[in-house]
């Protein structure tokens, strides 16, 4: 007798009617993928649930890994007999007596099998009568036990389990499409990314540097940043864009108010070409509402003005100590706040407008040509892809 299976419950997913096809097979992709260092493991799909089928491997890593995939709601440890009452009692007996410092329990029968002669109620009876006359010390507590027997009577066979491990939940990565994450070395970006991720988006990203003013430090805090991110899906291309002579060019004719609502336009644009490029249908920041100047209505309103790609900002009604706790729980956090200057910080001045008007900032932009700064610019975009045990490797990709 042994805890042989791992069960699988997708929660949101059976909401979804008819794309739930879609979605599990998706989500059986994603876990295969994480246990594809483990070829005896298999994993069976139901219309309903997943099993993963250990084949004598150790379920504790393979549980460790799909709590970090979304589309999982919840799973546990599962043994499997035949649908047999005999059999049942024996591996309900066997969950109970074979963990530590329990004293109470409760069994929860479900029947779902209507072949099988036993009602769930009358299960639960016959189960808990059998396994208090063969074993010692232990007692029903139906309202709080240390351990709830759930016992599933199925059309294949018999699942009897006794832990529930809350999974991520969310949609399996792949099922939404593809967003570009505009990733800074901040606390913000990373957790937006997660959580577009989430929705069953994946994500490539966009990062601005502008060398000599920010260090090759900088930009390795990014990549370790996006590297945290593969962990919840998959290896994450970075487009990495060499802003220096857009900033100067900016900060030198621009008035300094506005330079910092300018500069945020220009990254709209380059990440449109970006998008244009590489199929991508949106972008998502880490935009939340009234942190920093650039984050007002107004600002918003200025910079979303060059691109009509809808731009997902998932934190932007959260606090940030919301921000900050779900970055510690991803392991972002300690990577964000490592001091290394970002771009915009660099070049953006003291007190920038905080309600820049539309009119105004189109006005300073037409009054200057930024055509061949921005061709070098997009033709210096470097690719990296950032897997999630491998250091990045370059990709080298002329934009235009
Ligand atoms: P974060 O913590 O993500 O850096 P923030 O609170 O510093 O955000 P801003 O500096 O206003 O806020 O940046 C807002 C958003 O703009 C960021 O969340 C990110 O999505 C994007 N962004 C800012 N700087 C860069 C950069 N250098 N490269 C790519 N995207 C950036
Ligand atoms: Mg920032």
């Amino acid at each position: 007798m042994e805890y042989a299976h791992i069960l699988i419950r997708y929660g949101e997913l059976t909401l979804k009617g008819k794309n739930r096809k879609q979605f599990t097979i998706q989500l059986q992709e994603n876990i295969k993928e994480k246990i594809q260092d483990m070829p005896t493991v298999k994993i069976k799909r139901q219309r309903d649930r997943m099993y993963i089928i250990l084949n004598g491997a150790d379920p504790d890593p393979i549980i460790e890994r799909c709590k970090h995939i979304f589309g999982i709601q919840s799973l546990s440890p599962a043994i499997r007999v035949v649908n047999d009452e005999e059999k049942i009692k024996e591996a309900a007996l066997y969950a109970l007596t074979s963990e530590p410092d329990v004293q109470t329990f409760k069994v929860t029968a479900k029947r779902t099998n209507k072949d099988f002669p036993i009602k769930s109620q009358d299960l639960n009876q016959v189960l808990g009568g059998y396994l208090l006359t063969h074993s010692d010390g232990y007692s029903v507590d139906v309202h709080e036990p240390d351990m709830e027997i759930r016992v599933e009577v199925r059309q294949d066979a018999t699942y009897i389990t006794s832990k529930n491990i809350q999974g991520l939940g969310g949609l399996p990565v792949g099922t939404s499409g593809k967003t570009l994450l505009l990733l800074s070395g901040g606390i913000d970006s990373p957790v937006a990314g997660y959580l577009t991720m989430k929705r069953g988006v994946k994500i490539e990203a966009v990062h601005f540097h502008s060398p000599p003013f920010t260090s090759e430090r900088a930009k390795q805090k990014v990549f370790d940043l996006a590297r945290s991110l593969t962990g919840f899906g998959h290896s994450i291309r970075i487009h990495v864009v060499p802003f220096t002579k857009l900033q100067q060019k900016i900060s030198k004719e621009i008035p300094h108010g506005y330079s910092m609502t300018v500069m945020r336009r220009m990254m709209m644009r380059i990440s449109e070409k970006i998008a244009e490029k590489e199929g991508i249908l949106s972008f998502t920041t880490g935009e939340s509402l009234g942190q920093v100047a650039s984050q007002t209505m107004e600002s918003m309103h200025a910079i979303n003005d060059v691109t009509s790609y809808p731009v997902l900002r998932p934190l932007i009604a959260m606090d940030k100590e919301d921000i900050i706790s779900i970055s510690q729980s991803i392991d972002t956090y300690d990577i964000s706040i490592r001091p290394y200057e970002d771009c915009c910080t660099v070049f953006v001045p003291d007190a920038p407008k905080t309600k820049p008007r539309l009119e105004k900032v189109k006005y300073f932009e037409d009054m200057i040509d930024f055509q061949e700064e921005m061709e070098e610019t997009l033709a210096g975009i470097e690719v990296v892809r950032i897997s999630q045990h491998s250091r990045q490797d370059k990709e080298f990709d002329d934009l235009l």
